[in-house]
Order: structure tokens, then sequence, then C-alpha cells
């Protein structure tokens, strides 16, 4: 088997999708002529809309209006259609109580926003194998950037070497990946979450990958907070999440200054500006919301859940395994993976392939079959250099994407599916 007829397999509509989604009866023209039903493998970037998400959005455009911001009909419906979609999240994550669910742009915005609110002097760790948006938003603290470890076990270990050795022992978090972007793989959050809190620190799960295939619960987990894209959760409308404990988000001066946010506002008689902050999840929304955002957000989690996540997952699970054999009748691939080849992981999965170049391998997969998948380094350099033993540490050179046509590529190829699929 070819690997575009690997790729192809995974495109197959002859088993029924467990949701519809938008688009996916799009066909596009072929370089060799003709057209192709396209088949998106690309949805760990950006996931099409849920038919039901697109649904109700449409049912609610029409009386769109501004929330927490009107006695008016149209304000009164945003304002309670935004706030269900708060206790949709909370239920959908499995939240505390106590916890806040605070409506971001997306997974990067939600993750930035508790770097804005780190108690003094806290140190955060993470793995080298994050995604950019989990590795890079601390850097204004103190950062301890931890080896990629090669087993789950070793995680937890390094983990916790690393905090049991930090000085002075203050406040910490350690913020980790559910499932990565790059290979797929699951990450041992519940061992990782107990670790952190044995050694007097808290984690956040960076849930972008996996929100969409899993069923994510804050209390199960035992994680701090949680943070997701809503357009990888099939509501692409430029919301996303974060939720988890209101202390330090209370304690924390507003990730955004501006109306929304505050309670109560009055100018000094120096000429200055008093404000007093919202305690509630609004101290981070201000400016008027994305109601449509958040709504469509609730919508995926309400069809995610109606449909169950086992029946999603054993789907995405068969589509992983025949990509996985076909792949394997190709000599000249190589499947990337940090645990091991039968690591369990959700329907993500990159490869490289001998020879290639993987922009031109992307490209041609594109052009000649219609199949739309993601190649490059992810925007986890660390990571993939690692993987493909180009990392500038060992290699004494820096993997670039764009190796020379028939020159064996320094990035790689990345397939990925969903409940459309
Ligand atoms: N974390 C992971 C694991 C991701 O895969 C991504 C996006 O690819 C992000 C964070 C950032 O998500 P967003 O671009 O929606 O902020």
């Amino acid at each position: 088997m070819s690997v575009s007829t690997a790729a192809a397999t995974a495109a197959d509509r002859s088993v029924r999708a467990p949701l519809p989604v938008l688009g996916r009866d799009v066909t596009v023209p072929l370089v060799t002529g003709g057209e192709v039903a396209y088949a998106a493998l690309d949805y760990a970037a950006s996931a099409p809309a849920l038919q039901r998400v697109w649904d109700d959005v449409a049912a609610y455009a029409p009386y769109y209006g501004s929330v927490h911001r009107g006695a008016g009909y149209l304000s009164q419906l945003s304002t309670d259609l935004f706030e269900n979609a708060r206790r949709t999240v909370a239920g959908f994550l499995d939240c505390r109580e106590t916890d806040q669910v605070v409506f971001t742009r997306s997974t990067t915005d939600s993750l930035n926003l508790l770097a804005r609110a780190l108690p003094a002097g806290c140190r955060v760790f993470v793995f080298e194998t994050e995604h950019h948006a989990a590795l890079l938003p601390w850097r204004h603290a103190g950062v301890t950037c931890l080896d990629a470890p090669r087993t789950p076990g070793q995680a937890v270990e390094t983990l916790e070497r690393a905090l049991a050795g930090r000085e002075p022992h203050g406040p910490a978090l350690v913020c980790v990946t559910g499932a990565s972007n790059v290979t797929g793989e699951l990450w041992p959050v519940r061992e990782l979450a107990a670790a952190a809190h044995a050694h007097g620190a808290r984690i956040v799960l960076d849930a972008a990958q996996l929100a969409p295939h899993h069923p994510v619960s804050v209390q199960d987990l035992d994680v701090d907070w949680v943070a997701f894209s809503g357009h990888k959760l099939y509501a692409p409308f430029g919301s996303g999440v974060l939720a988890g404990r209101a202390d330090w988000l209370r304690a924390a001066e507003p990730y955004l200054a501006g109306g929304g946010a505050s309670r109560r506002v009055a100018r000094r008689a120096d000429g200055g500006v008093d404000v007093e902050w919202h305690e509630s999840a609004a101290r981070h929304e201000a400016g008027s919301p994305n109601v449509i955002g958040a709504h469509a957000v609730a919508s995926a989690c309400r069809a995610l859940t109606e449909a169950g996540f086992d029946t999603l997952v054993a789907r995405e699970q068969h589509l992983i395994r025949k990509v996985r054999d076909g792949l394997a009748e190709v000599p000249e691939v190589r499947v990337l993976s940090l645990f091991g080849d039968d690591a369990p992981r959700v329907g993500v999965l990159s490869f490289v392939v001998e020879g290639w170049n993987s922009s031109h391998f992307a490209a041609a997969l594109s052009a000649e079959y219609g199949i739309g998948v993601r190649d490059g380094l992810f925007c986890a350099h660390p990571l993939v250099r690692t993987l493909l033993g180009s990392d500038p540490r060992t290699r004494g050179e820096c993997g670039a994407p764009g190796a020379a046509p028939g020159e064996t590529s320094l990035d790689a190829v990345r397939v990925s599916f969903g409940a459309g699929t």
C-alpha cells in the first residue's frame, strides 16, 4: 500500500461517521485532472464545525445581542445563552462546584491568562515536548524546562525529581498536555497531577488535543485548571476556555482591563482612576464577550456528550489502526513516537518519509489526491527535533522546515482525524 493510499483509507466514507460535520462533501480539483471528495485529515489544527454546532449558531444569530449590558430582550437572551454556555462547559469538564469557567479566545489565550495570574515567586515546570502555547507563556516567570521523557513513568519521575529539588520551595505550577499534537500520544495526566500535588505544586492541563477525543474530568484527573480551544472541538467561532480554581484568578489583576471586568470605577480627586474589579469569571472577560463563540463551544460539548465518547473513540481507533497498518507496509515511512509504537494515542499521527521533503509530500497529497494534512514542526519545535534526532544540542544544527527536494526532511507530515472523518 502506498503512503497516499494509507492516508486515503482514513478518509474512507464507507463507515458512517458518528457525528456529521460541515464541508464533508466538498470536492476539490486535482492536478491530474478531475475532481475528488476532499479528505480533511487535519483536525488537530482546526476541526470543521459539527452540523449541530452550525445549526445552533444559525438559530441564535438573528437574535444576537450584547451580553451583561442591557435589560432588553435580545440582551437578556444573549446573557442567558452565555451563562448557560458557562454551565454546560463546567458540566462537560466535570468541574468542582467552586471552579470558574472563563471564556477566552483559545488555548493559547487561556494559558497566557493563567500565566498573568501566577502568584509572586511561582516557578513553572514544563516538558520540552509541549506545544509552544504551553511552553512560552511563562517566560516572564521562572521556568524549568524538563527533558523529553521516553516513557510515561519517566515523565512522572522527572517531574517529581524537579519539584522536590526546587529552591526555594515556593509556589509552583506544572503545565502539561493531555495528548500530544505531534504524536497523538496520551500523557499520564492523573499521575502527573498526583506528583504535582504531593510536592505542593498545582497543575494546568493543556487539553487542546485531548478534549476533542476523550472525556476530560477535572475532578477525576484532579487537575487545577484545564484549557482548550473551540476550533479544535468542532466549534470554530473564536472561543476557548480556561476552567479551574478561582483563587489565583480572583487575586490577579484582570488579564484585560475594561468594561465588563470592573464592578465600580470612579475618578479620584487627584485626577487618577479607582477601580474595583469583579471577582467572578467576568474579571478576565473584559470587553463585549463572544457569545456566539461560547454558545458554539457549549453546543459542541453537548453534541459530543450525546454522541458518546465511546463511539467516537472506537471509530477513531479503527481509523488509526488502518493508517498505521498502511504506513507499516511502506519501508520509507517512520512514524514518530516518544513513548513507543504501541503507546495509546488519539487520532493524531506524524511521520517522515525517507527521501521526501515533508512540505512537498503534503503538497502532493493535496494536489494529487485531495487529502489535506499538515506538515512542519507543528508549533512544537523542541519535540519534533527530539523525535527526528535533529536536536541542535545533539546535532549542532537547527531543524528548519524546507529541506531541498530529494533530501530527507527535517520536519514531518501529520495526519489527524475527528468526529466527522
Ligand atoms: N496546545 C496544543 C496541544 C495544541 O495542539 C494547540 C494548537 O495546535 C494549542 C495548544 C494552541 O491552540 P490555539 O492555537 O487554539 O490557541
